[in-house]
């Protein structure tokens, strides 16, 4: 077979081309959005998983049974590490997004049961509930109830939680720890009430899932406490998998067949579909089977203790810089960094300002913007941090980076929103201000006038300093803020105009 493109080995190399802009996937430099186990032997071997299932269809077991051996040997070691029974049973989805939005439409699907096809139910979650559950009451029809956390350690109350819980809540979600702060929420409590009000209560362990299990001193979290009714845990973070790989476990085999979707009811072939793709490949699949079956118990008990060491060292650094310190008590390897309040302004050092420095130095770390709760209390902006165990590789260059980083800004104020804010038109302000994202039209001449003013290119090409737009995303009406990202990442990949078809 001969393309009329380029050769395969031209093709590779402008992929490689490709590569080279972006942010370096391995070595440490990354503090989020990336995984590193540090180990060349588990890419390859998860590269080499990839390649062998590349082209088999997960759609149907019964055509490939290797896929639904690979699903039910992963159920089988996400039940115990969750200390699931027997009864415990899921899903290999391909990411946490997929996870949680399943949970959500599990439990969904059983109120409806009791409760009326067509009911709104309520999903209730503290704030810091991870933005797939706000995607997951659009998707499926459900409002969302949040429940203000405490600002100084970005942990809820079980109290405030329970108080929300009646016959109109289909589903509890507690986090494991959340992703923001790393906050472990009162799991016990809020699953015991759930329990005995017959709700649905999930556990997002996302992020913890597979990192909570070999991490000292953790208060139970997971199917040991009788009122859970699912956890999702993502094999693509801490189980060192590549990107597309995620467990939803039920307590129960009713729960699991109501994540399922079952149609005869076209003239095609019967669909049974578990999750919420038809099609899918069984790549990542195979990864996900091929890194734990390596790893095991012991190997990534072995990559936790790696990673807490650094975790250790790395809040401790931080704690003894003068003007940032860490936000409440994180449990696992991941922590928000916040200004030090306490101090006076001009030892304060601005975690968006540090976090743009920082970068300048060549490591990479989340900005999180400030948020304002539903009773008007404010969570701090933040930078967050995810350690993995690379990190431990590269402490001391790192940490001389984020010392030398805030020695730079130290004294600074925080990046100013208000030059933007005030060339906007006042009555744009106000009419957004009560808006849903999903209820705004907005003039493209406004939108495109405030990416502008953002220091945003044309071409979507992003400022050098993100703090003067994380200052934005926390001044502007979220529906104008939402509709700009939305028009920034469209354009990211509009193809470039050829005036065909005119
Ligand atoms: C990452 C994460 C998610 C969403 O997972 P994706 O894999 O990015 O889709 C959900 N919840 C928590 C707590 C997370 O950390």
């Amino acid at each position: 077979m001969t393309g009329a493109g380029p050769q395969p080995r031209e093709i590779l190399a402008e992929l490689e081309g490709l590569r080279a802009g972006d942010a370096p996937t391995h070595g440490g430099r990354v503090l989020s959005y990336v995984y590193d186990s540090g180990s060349a032997e588990l890419d390859e071997l998860a590269a080499s998983a990839i390649r062998l299932f590349q082209s088999v269809n997960g759609l149907d077991p019964t055509v490939f049974p290797s896929v639904a051996r690979l699903e039910s040997d992963l159920v089988a070691f996400g039940r115990s590490i969750t200390h699931g029974d027997d009864e415990v049973v899921g899903t290999v989805t391909t990411g946490g997004t997929e996870s949680c939005l399943l949970a959500v439409k599990t439990a969904r699907d059983l109120w409806r049961r009791e409760n009326g096809e067509h009911a709104r139910p309520r999903l209730v979650a503290p704030t810091t509930a991870h933005a797939a559950f706000h995607k997951a009451a659009h998707y499926f029809g459900l409002e969302l109830d949040l429940v203000p956390v405490d600002v100084a350690t970005g942990a809820v109350r079980a109290d405030d939680i329970i108080a929300r819980l009646g016959p109109d809540v289909a589903l509890v979600v507690v986090s494991a720890p959340s992703y923001p702060h790393a906050a472990l929420d009162p799991i016990a409590e809020v699953a015991a009430a759930a329990r005995e009000h017959g709700l649905s209560c999930h556990v997002d362990a996302c992020i913890g899932g597979l990192a909570l299990p070999w991490w000292p001193d953790v208060a139970p979290w997971d199917f040991r406490l009788p009122g859970v009714t699912s956890i999702s845990a993502d094999l693509h973070k801490y189980g060192y998998v590549p990107k597309g790989a995620s467990l939803l476990l039920h307590r129960d085999r009713r729960r699991r067949d109501a994540q399922y979707f079952a149609t005869t009811g076209w003239p095609g072939y019967p669909v049974v579909n578990p999750t919420m793709l038809g099609s899918r490949s069984a790549g990542v699949l195979a990864a996900a089977w091929a890194i734990t079956r390596r790893l095991g118990d012991e190997g990534y008990a072995e990559l936790v203790a790696r990673t807490l060491e650094a975790t250790r060292a790395l809040r401790g650094a931080i704690e003894s810089i003068d003007g940032l310190t860490i936000l409440g008590e994180p449990v696992g390897p991941l922590f928000a960094v916040v200004t030090d309040a306490g101090r006076p302004a001009e030892e304060r050092v601005d975690p968006h300002r540090w976090a743009d420095v920082v970068r300048r130095h060549g490591w990479l770390l989340q900005q999180q913007p400030g948020f304002t709760q539903s009773d008007g209390t404010l969570l701090p902006r933040s930078t967050h941090v995810t350690v993995t165990p690379v990190t431990a590789g590269v402490l001391e260059p790192l940490v001389a980076a984020l010392r030398e980083a805030a020695d730079e800004v130290r004294g600074l104020p925080p990046a100013d929103a208000a030059p933007v804010l005030e060339a906007l038109p006042a009555e744009l302000l106000a009419s957004l201000a009560s808006a849903g994202s999903a209820d705004a039209d907005l003039d493209p001449a406004v939108l495109s006038s405030v990416l502008a003013q953002a220091g945003i290119g044309p071409d979507g090409s992003l400022p050098e300093e993100a703090a003067g737009l994380t200052a934005l995303i926390e001044a502007l009406p979220p529906a104008l803020v939402e509709q700009a990202l939305i028009g920034l990442l469209g354009s990211l990949v509009d193809p470039p105009a050829t005036g065909a078809g005119r």
